[in-house]
């Protein structure tokens, strides 16, 4: 039986296409190795384009509203803050995925417990095998699988290794939020995101070049917050994710189409991961849907240039560490900047 169209991942990237698959008519099945509610390394801040495209899949997520964003330095009391247009949401990744999963299963999407560990393709279909399980064919396949994808290194598309090696580590902490925007500590070499999730709970998320632990670098880069931190108990166990920059040169070979992280990835600096696997699922869903998955590139290139501009100026911009109090200044005494550049994350 070929099926007419595959998911690879359960990410928010593989629930959001199916889900728009399964609205589309296109009985999908997603294949994910994990089992129940998935975890992952993430800010948990969800940009109020991932807000709308979330309530436009009939997804709302429970967590906990933020106005915008606040950039502090890591070592003084010196900060700016800047207002997006409409509500963002700090939303733990085990509820978004619950809420994505369940409005999945609520459209009648099929799913099985896999790990694909190798693909071909014909003219007509993909053949897809996975360990222990007989293998699945497909007319086409949405390769969701994440930052570090096994699809994309079949399809023999894997990018170069990246010229910045940067890694992510993030932790939650039981205490009242202080806050009601992402604050971000620019510190020498990593910055420290800090996110409400509920009433009761921040999200801590640490970006670094050189590896070294949670706990390291939260001394010795990030004194402040460690104090506003105080002994909070910690709420969840560590989860690390990288090297990020991931520049992948296509998002399609055949009848696989690319999407999410697994696409293509720069750096999570602007919060926008999870609108963009959002918004590639749903252009890769249509490609397919209209029968013109030639147009995917497209479309994809399209929908994410403005992410790729942005993260790339922004992490030349920060990179010397002189650079932080002035930036921060200036965003201080010109909100009008501020909040315009915050704008382009509300779309
Ligand atoms: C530290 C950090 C902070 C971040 N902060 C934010 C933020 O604040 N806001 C935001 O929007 N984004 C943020 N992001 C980015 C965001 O987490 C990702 O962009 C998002 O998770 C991408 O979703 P995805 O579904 O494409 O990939 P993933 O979430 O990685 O999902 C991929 C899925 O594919 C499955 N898979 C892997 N291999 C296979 C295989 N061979 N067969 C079948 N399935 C497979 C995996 O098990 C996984 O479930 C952050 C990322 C990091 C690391």
């Amino acid at each position: 039986m070929t099926r007419p169209l595959v998911i690879v991942g359960g990410g928010p990237t593989g629930l959001g296409a199916s889900i728009h698959a399964a609205q589309q008519g296109l009985s999908p099945l997603v294949i994910e190795p994990k089992e129940g509610t998935i975890d992952k390394a993430c800010g948990e801040g969800l940009m109020p384009g991932a807000i709308e495209h979330l309530h436009k899949l009939g997804v709302d997520p429970e967590g906990r509203p933020f106005k915008g964003i606040r950039y502090c330095d890591a070592h003084s009391e010196l900060q700016a803050t800047g207002h997006f247009p409409t509500p963002a949401r700090g939303v733990r990744r085990l509820k978004l995925h619950e809420s994505l999963r369940e409005r999945a299963q609520e459209l009648g999407v099929e799913f099985l417990n896999g790990k694909v560990d190798g693909l071909s393709q014909t003219d007509d279909e993909v053949i897809l095998s996975l360990r222990d399980i007989d293998n699945i064919q497909a007319e086409h396949v949405i390769a969701a699988d994440g930052l570090h994808s096994t699809i994309r290194r079949e399809l023999g598309i894997e990018p170069s290794p990246p010229p910045r090696r940067r890694f992510g580590v993030r932790r939650h902490f039981q205490i009242e939020p202080w806050s009601d925007f992402v604050e971000v500590y620019w510190s020498d070499g990593a910055e420290a995101y800090v996110t409400p999730v509920a009433d009761d709970c921040v999200g801590v998320a640490i970006l670094y070049e050189p590896q070294a632990g949670f706990d390291t670098l939260l001394i010795q880069n990030f004194p402040k917050l460690q104090s506003r931190l105080g002994s909070a108990p910690q709420a969840s166990k560590d989860q690390g994710a990288g090297p990020f920059d991931q520049r992948v040169r296509s998002q399609r070979k055949g009848r696989v189409l690319l999407a999410g992280d697994a696409a293509g990835y720069l750096d999570p600096l602007t919060g926008e991961g999870v609108a963009l696997g959002l918004k590639t699922a749903e252009a890769a869903v249509q490609a397919i849907a209209s029968g013109t998955p030639h147009k995917y590139e497209a479309a994809y290139r399209s929908t994410t240039r403005r992410y790729y501009w942005l993260t790339r100026g922004l992490l030349t911009l920060t990179r010397p560490r002189f650079v932080h109090r002035p930036l921060i200044q200036t965003l201080r005494a010109i909100p009008p900047v501020f909040n315009t550049s915050l704008r382009f994350l509300a779309t």
